[in-house]
């Protein structure tokens, strides 16, 4: 659905001009109706913290009718009421307790551009990640053949796996085994507005990487590190104040960790993703294959003069 969107937004030019984002909020919306509805038939107990809200979508509004018809490809006969119902389902606060967290479509700006972006979800329980789908519908195969599109999914304990669209076989996968950190490939996001790109400079080169970033929108940078194409994610806020949204990192974090790589804030503490929509105990993250981790962090404190 967000692939047949975005075709369409580029096709049309449709969305960049027109102010309220429109055609991107009906890919965001019944995206999120479609992922709400299969886990209330599955997990009808379950809570679920996603992105949008009701508010975005007057009854009887052209944008309900949009939503509706889209989400309807996926389940036929979806009434208006159950839609709306669908989409009032994420309005889960957060927290320790059990429950489910949803970005339909992470990175827009790359949406927009017809680049990369991630449709997220992820399980919460106990306060800590349990599983994770992340679906990246532009991404190449690692060897940049083949078409475009893979699902990675992570249990905790499980490892993780890469599925391509199309396939019904789970490959699993691990990070790099890079210790040089010269010899490491590091991606950030393609916006300056959501890292401090000029910082990241300086901490790449202070960990002797020659090699210019790989930029990247959405999720898609964390499957990028957890199937060894890339060693390091670094996302330092331009802003010390700017608090990351759990939706925003929660299924990619546990992608990585269950293929063996570690997540981190620049403390080195775990993202904390108990404390409601916010990772509002957590400063900055550090995504690595593990090996290059402490020295990464050790990098970052040099640059930010801490610690
Ligand atoms: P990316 O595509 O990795 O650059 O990240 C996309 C996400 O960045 C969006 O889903 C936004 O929620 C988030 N975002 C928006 N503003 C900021 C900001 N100032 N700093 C960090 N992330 C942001
Ligand atoms: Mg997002």
């Amino acid at each position: 659905m967000a692939r047949q969107v975005q075709d369409r937004i580029a096709r049309t030019g449709d969305a960049v001009t027109k102010a309220d984002r429109s055609p991107v909020t009906v890919a965001d919306l019944a995206i999120q109706v479609l992922v709400s509805h299969r886990l209330a038939e599955r997990f009808p107990g379950d809570g679920l913290l996603a992105e949008e809200d009701t508010a975005a979508i007057d009854a009887d509004s052209v944008l309900a009718a949009q939503v509706c018809e889209l989400s309807r490809q996926a389940v036929p006969g979806l009434t208006a009421d159950a839609m709306r119902r669908a989409l009032g389902r994420g309005d889960h606060g957060g927290g320790a307790a059990r429950h489910w967290v949803l970005d339909p479509v992470d990175g827009t700006k790359g949406f927009l551009r017809g680049e990369q972006f991630a449709v997220a979800l992820a399980l919460i329980d106990g306060g800590r990640l349990a599983a994770a789908a992340l679906g990246c519908p532009r991404l190449l195969p690692a060897d940049h053949s083949g078409q475009e599109g893979s699902i990675f999914s992570a249990e905790a304990g499980c490892g993780a796996t890469e599925r391509r669209l199309g396939s019904t076989a789970d490959r699993p996968i691990t990070v790099d085994a890079v210790t040089d950190p010269a010899r490491a490939a590091f991606c950030e996001s393609v916006e300056a507005a959501h890292a401090a790109h000029s910082v990241q400079a300086e901490i790449a080169a202070r960990l002797g990487i020659h090699r210019p970033p790989v930029r990247i929108d959405s999720q898609c940078k964390y499957a990028v590190v957890a199937r060894g194409e890339a060693s390091i994610y670094l996302r330092l806020p331009r802003r010390t104040d700017y608090r990351e949204k759990v939706w925003d990192h929660a299924a990619g974090a546990l992608i990585i960790e269950e293929a063996e790589g570690r997540v981190t804030d620049l403390d080195g503490r775990p993202l904390d993703v108990s404390a409601g929509r916010y990772l509002a105990r957590s400063h900055g993250i550090v995504a690595t294959n593990g090996r290059l981790h402490e020295v990464v962090l050790a990098a970052c404190r040099e640059v930010l003069g801490v610690g």
